[in-house]
């Protein structure tokens, strides 16, 4: 009997220690982790740097309260700003908090702005993930909350990649459109660029606020340091999390100025968002993802990977559909079951993330060398092997 709530299906595994791209288990065998995580350790374990950075803030304060100044959180707020379309942000604990603060600013900008109590209405797309809490489960599907008997206003959830739908679903209710640049959970599926410039000029034609939630695809993991930079479009609003902590709880959600000024005292907060502690690790981490040659070894070994996935799906037609994604952010659409491609998976030592659509999540520490990507791609092809002794 486990005094865990039961909420996650758990395999055997326990870790006890992490370096790099491998973490080592209780029984004694070490692991490629191309989950990370779920895009979470994207500098790896037991960085030397991160070690550094958190001790040293450790051993001077880990928490004082939003009321007073938190310089480490200016500097944190300001480099977020300097690589984003961004003027503000908004720190908290994790993904959903981030979506929930994001759904608040952007009804409040119309609440304020034109005195509005009907524009409230957050378009939705299938197949989205934005989160557990009641918001960002209404944000994902109202199939999401029936189960809580729960029923939510305020949101449209429609087809994926429909065009037509969408522009019929938008009227003077419509208040913002909140959209995964690249889906996770549901599949790796990634919004086209036609698509996200689509997005843009509806958003601008309509007076709406485009929400771009980054929780998972954000922070470097799609070879860029913002997944929608691909584009060359940018959103009103953006929720982040995942990796900017490298497993330190934080989350943030940041805005333009004009969206954000119509927050003001009071209309939010979080008694451990952005504290000094949370701060100064997601200072350390963008010093590192920052530096000059971390997008260009990313984008090498990120062709390697993807190429090497493609040539294992080439031989395995029968395993392997296809590999889609982008950067370090990879999907094997399996034809056996995905579960099991997991399991088999860490048979060889190798640990990987399902999602839906038959997905398996290819999600290496983005530190990955060419070395650990060529052997996750030949425990890949065992893998593919194993389904066929
Ligand atoms: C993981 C995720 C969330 C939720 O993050 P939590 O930290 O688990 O609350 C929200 N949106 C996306 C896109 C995610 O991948």
């Amino acid at each position: 009997m486990t005094n865990i709530l039961p909420t996650y299906p758990r395999s055997n595994l326990a870790f006890t220690h992490g370096e790099g791209c491998y973490l080592y288990s209780s029984d004694g065998n070490k692991y490629l982790d191309f989950g990370s995580g779920i895009a979470v350790n994207s500098l790896g374990y037991s960085n030397d740097y991160l070690n550094k950075k958190l001790i040293e803030q450790s051993e001077k304060l880990w928490h004082v309260s939003n009321i007073y100044q938190i310089p480490e959180q200016e500097r944190l707020a300001k480099r977020l700003c300097d690589v984003s379309f961004a003027d503000y942000a908004f720190f908290c604990n994790s993904g959903t908090e981030a979506v929930e603060a994001s759904i608040k600013i952007a009804r409040r900008y119309f609440h304020k702005k034109e005195n509005s109590k009907i524009k409230n209405e957050i378009i939705t797309f299938e197949g989205s993930f934005h989160g557990r809490t009641i918001g960002s489960l209404a944000a994902g599907g109202p199939d999401k909350l029936e189960s809580f008997n729960t029923t939510v206003s305020g949101f449209k959830h429609i087809e994926f990649g429909n065009h037509d739908l969408l522009k019929k679903e938008i009227n003077e209710n419509t208040a913002a459109i909140i959209i995964e640049p690249l889906q996770g959970e549901g599949g790796i599926r990634e919004v086209p660029i036609e698509c996200l410039k689509g997005l843009r000029e509806i958003c601008d034609q309509n007076d709406i606020l485009l929400i771009f939630d980054e929780v998972q695809c954000g922070v470097g993991r799609t070879g860029k340091m913002f997944a929608h930079e691909w584009s060359g479009i940018f959103p009103d609003i953006m929720t982040i999390a995942k990796a900017i902590g490298n497993g330190f709880p934080l989350g943030a959600c940041l805005t333009s100025k004009t969206v954000g000024s119509k927050m003001d005292f009071g209309s939010h907060g979080s008694t451990f968002g952005g504290n000094p502690l949370a701060s100064a690790v997601g200072n350390a981490v963008l010093d590192i993802m920052l530096e000059d040659s971390f997008f260009d070894n990313l984008d090498k070994v990120s062709h390697n990977l993807f190429s090497g996935l493609q040539s294992v799906q080439k031989d395995f037609p029968d395993i392997i559909e296809l590999v889609r994604g982008r950067g370090l952010m990879l999907g094997i659409k399996c034809k056996v079951k995905n579960t099991d491609f997991v399991e088999n998976a860490r048979a060889n030592k190798l640990l990987s993330v399902k999602a839906s659509d038959n997905i398996v999540r290819i999600m290496p520490p983005l530190i990955l060398s060419l070395k650990e990507c060529n052997e996750g791609i030949e425990k890949i092809r065992a893998t593919c092997e194993s389904f066929k002794s």
